[in-house]
């Protein structure tokens, strides 16, 4: 057991002091651990990886609750489960210990748990949800402010067209068949320093990340839109290209003054300032009734980022549950205040909510707590039909999450879904709203 009594310190110090390989390997020279510090390092960086499936298993099983009495730590707890489910032998490495005792007693749910949550996944082996920084796929999309999609194709006509995803490698391209003008190659391929890129006529954008305006889908020179949370502008700049340049079509809102003057840099390059029209301001403070001609939105707020590579293990080194809890209830009553300050604009009829956050607490269940609002249902608001909300997109929202409202596949179908690396790009999520006006 002594090896998961000194691994514990380095699952609950905050990472940010030093790399977790010089802590454990300092902590050895100092004397302050006397196991292998390598095997200590293997214990750790592979529980750290492992990490929030861990606590997602152990809170679903009440691990902790049910073995209050043998004082198991939620850090053993993380390290002893890691052993269990996800080790090559699969077996904790101890002798006969209480602790040992307490994790092994509940192996039946611990594995029924981890079951289930591959199955809510939709994945063999977490091992596919849990990835290193590099995305599978460039996704690069045709900036059509400034070209086409064929002009495109032709620049990049030393690459092979390939019909699917997975036949992307190294000297190939791929068409996407869910956003129009969307292309996706191999990373190593050359993409940053050609003149396509450098010249603005695409954009370095994933594909799910495509998903809100393409949602959204504005009608040139009848739509009049607002980007509530803009910077740096990928979505922004890609509601200028489906808007086709008209004039003043886009407001861009960007509360922070770094991240709005990104905001006017991406949309210089994408050629769109004649489009966009960029405040540097709280959108939540705006008067709703100073935009009468309005007719849509994309609110695509802060959030906790978990969809994105690396990030989202890191951002789970809380040193606590409820921590975590606490840090995505304050993000979800954010986001719920920003859409449904969105919502109350007079003519707005649609409107698009994303996150580039895997966890429900910041995606369905903003959405349920949005349906309820007696605002919101008072001014018409519904989700939209899957036809609209690309419905070829296999991956939906969490139907379970919808079984309080009659017909919770309506309102799964009304949302979709990516997952990191397993949809070739971030995880992420969007739904859309519509109402008659
Ligand atoms: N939509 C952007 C894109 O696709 O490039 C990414 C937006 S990022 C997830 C969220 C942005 O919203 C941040 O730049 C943040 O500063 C901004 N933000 C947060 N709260 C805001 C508010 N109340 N009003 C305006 N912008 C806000």
């Amino acid at each position: 057991m002594n090896i998961y009594k000194e691994a514990e310190q380095f699952i609950v110090t905050n990472p940010k002091k030093g790399s977790l390989q010089n802590r454990i390997f300092d902590a050895a020279k100092e004397k302050k651990i006397k196991s292998n510090p390598k095997q200590i390092y293997a214990l750790v960086s592979s529980t750290l990886k492992y990490k929030p499936f861990i606590l997602q298993i152990i809170k679903k099983s009440k691990l902790l609750t049910l073995e209050k009495k043998s004082k198991l730590t939620e850090s053993m707890a993380i390290l002893l489960v890691h052993d269990l489910l996800f080790s090559k032998g699969g077996r904790i490495q101890s002798k006969q210990h209480p602790l040992k005792e307490a994790v092994i007693r509940n192996k039946t749910r611990i594995q029924a748990e981890l079951t289930k949550l591959k199955l809510k996944h939709g994945v063999q082996s977490l091992d596919s949800l849990i990835e290193e920084d590099d995305t599978p796929i460039r996704w690069f999309r045709a900036n059509l402010i400034k070209t086409t999609k064929d002009q495109i194709l032709r620049e990049f006509s030393h690459l092979t067209e390939v019909d699917n995803i997975n036949d992307i490698k190294q000297g190939t391209i791929y068409h996407d068949e869910y956003i129009p003008n969307l292309f996706g190659i191999h990373p190593k391929d050359k993409l940053t320093t050609t003149d396509a890129y450098l010249k603005g006529r695409v954009i370095i954008q994933d594909r799910a990340s495509c998903f809100p305006a393409h949602i959204l889908n504005p009608i040139p020179g009848v739509d009049k839109v607002i980007d509530s949370c803009s910077a740096p502008g990928n979505k922004t700049t890609h509601l200028a290209s489906i808007l086709k340049n008209t004039p003043n079509s886009i407001i861009a809102f960007e509360k922070d003054e770094k991240r709005s003057k990104i905001l006017k840099m991406m949309c210089e390059k994408a050629g769109g300032l004649k489009c966009i029209k960029i405040h540097h301001a709280d959108f939540t403070s705006t008067n709703p009734l100073d935009f009468p001609d309005i007719t849509g939105f994309v609110v695509d707020p802060s959030c906790s980022g978990s969809g994105i590579f690396g990030r989202a293990f890191e951002e789970n080194d809380t040193k606590d549950d409820e921590k975590d809890t606490d840090r995505l209830a304050k993000l979800a009553s954010f986001q719920f205040t920003i859409v449904r300050h969105a919502m109350s604009f007079p003519n707005a009829k649609k409107l698009v909510y994303s996150t580039c956050s895997i966890n429900v607490e910041e995606n369905e269940r903003v959405v349920i707590d949005l349906l309820k609002d007696p605002s919101i249902i008072k001014r018409g608001w519904r989700v939209c039909e899957k036809k609209d909300v690309i419905p070829t997109w296999p991956r939906r929202g969490f139907v379970e999450e919808f079984e309080a409202f009659e017909d919770p596949q309506k309102y799964a179908d009304a949302c979709v879904r990516s997952l990191p690396k397993v949809d070739g790009g971030i995880g992420f999520f969007a739904v859309a709203f519509e109402r008659d006006c």
